[in-house]
């Protein structure tokens, strides 16, 4: 179907029986459009035109999209066993959680798989409640930990929160990179500090040299854990399988998501030492959920392990990152008016803007210009670029060239309205 009445049903359809604004909001956006296919860094739409995919859904397909080997693992598993309780053995599950051992650093030994980011951080916020037999928890300002109730507890964006209140008593939100107000709120009845290793959807920002170890120290010297939370930052997206390897951290709990899904499907895990695994010494179900740990999800996550580890998708991600840094910069002295700042590491980008409304037209433009993105669900005026680990140069001069044009339209339409 190429029709135009195809989106117009398909917006109809959407504004009826999703979500009303959301259809006006995309439209609006420049995203009037209905994507119905994914080849490696790019997006097809129903009448064939192709966007770059510079978002890769929250950056979620680190592998590109639609990846032969990874569809090839979905469908082999799918025509033998999609699902299998925690109540018996699941090859898929155990060699997953041996490979997620290996990999993840410190420690950390124990998996248990479940279907999204803000899941496997409920999960990681119960476990150490149990562990610690204390009740609150330390997180930082604009961080993102996800939207069910416990996960939106530890967010730190009031946004968010407010209309839900009260949320879980005994959370501290600190400002992001100061040790001292950390020091200040962690006590006696801290279960955990969680942080992410670079806040993502606070618009990538870095944390300052010592920051994470620093507060990993402080946790332990209180008798508290160390939860990271690695769903953007995990699989490669930082430039090293996990951001943990980066700073030198050993958490007692790591959260992961996003990739291990292969882009295919939802998948995430929380993976935690020994020690904390004590939880379950008691009540080896005090945690369980029906389709975590599906043989499928597995068996997909398994192979994006593999490619990712053959392909060394680490490595690439940290070069084509600072070519793609380098670029920013050079582009970013043109327009010294409407690029505030450009930072990253790995394929997590940031270009910031003066303010949202400009963010939202250079982002109108670039999907005028075929390249798809968005801002930063806790800073709007922060544009992420977070596309396939395995995008290319030329892909990454594609999106470098749209975005130049983009800056000198959107300059050229403030000068107009000026
Ligand atoms: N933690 C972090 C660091 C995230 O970036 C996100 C999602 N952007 C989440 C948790 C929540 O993940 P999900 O959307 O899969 O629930």
């Amino acid at each position: 179907m190429t029709d135009r009445s195809y989106f117009e049903e398909t917006y109809r359809k959407h504004a009826e029986y999703v979500n009303e604004p959301q259809a006006r909001v995309l439209r609006f956006a420049g995203w009037d459009t209905v994507i119905e296919r994914g080849e490696g860094s790019w997006l097809i739409a129903y009448d064939g035109t192709r966007y770059l995919d510079l978002q890769a859904c929250y950056g979620a397909v680190t592998l590109g999209h639609s990846h032969p080997e990874l569809v090839a693992a979905l469908t082999g598993q799918a025509a033998k066993l999609g699902l299998r309780p925690h109540a018996s053995f699941n090859r898929p599950l155990v060699d997953l959680a041996e490979r997620l051992a290996q990999l993840t650093p410190g420690r950390l030994q124990f998996s248990f798989l479940c279907n999204s980011g803000t899941e496997a951080v409920e999960g990681a916020l119960k476990v150490a409640r149990a562990a610690t037999g204390r009740p609150g928890f330390v997180s930082a300002v604009d961080s993102y930990h996800g939207k069910s109730l416990g996960a939106l507890s530890v967010s730190g964006r009031a946004k968010y929160q407010a209309p839900f209140r009260p949320l879980l008593p005994g959370v501290r939100h600190v400002p992001w990179g100061d040790l001292e107000s950390l020091r200040a709120a962690v006590g006696e009845d801290t279960a955990a500090v969680i942080l992410e290793p670079i806040q993502g959807e606070g618009g990538v920002n870095l944390p300052p040299d010592g920051y994470l170890r620093g507060a990993q120290e402080i946790a332990h010297e209180r008798g508290a854990l160390f939860i990271l939370d690695e769903v953007q930052t995990g699989f490669g997206r930082a430039g090293a399988p996990f951001a943990a390897t980066l700073y030198g951290l050993e958490p007692d709990l790591m959260t992961v998501a996003k990739g291990l899904g292969g882009g295919l499907l939802a998948a995430g895990a929380f993976i935690g030492t020994p020690e904390v695994w004590k939880v379950f010494d008691e009540n080896p179900w005090l945690h369980s959920s029906t389709f975590g740990g599906a043989p499928l999800a597995c068996a997909v996550g398994l192979k994006v392990l593999e490619v990712s580890e053959r392909e060394r998708v680490w490595d690439r991600a940290r070069d084509s990152g600072a070519y793609l840094l380098e670029q920013l910069r050079a582009i970013q002295v043109r327009f010294p008016d409407l690029v505030a700042d450009v930072r990253g590491i790995g394929l997590l980008v940031a270009v910031e803007f003066p303010d949202d409304d400009r963010a939202t037209l250079v982002i109108s433009e670039m999907a005028l210009r075929k390249t798809f993105l968005t801002y930063s669900l806790n800073q709007p005026k922060v544009i992420r670029i977070s596309p396939p680990l395995t995008v290319t140069t030329a892909e990454l001069d594609f999106a470098l060239r749209a975005f130049e044009e983009s800056l000198a339209a959107a300059e050229e339409l403030l000068r107009t309205l000026a």
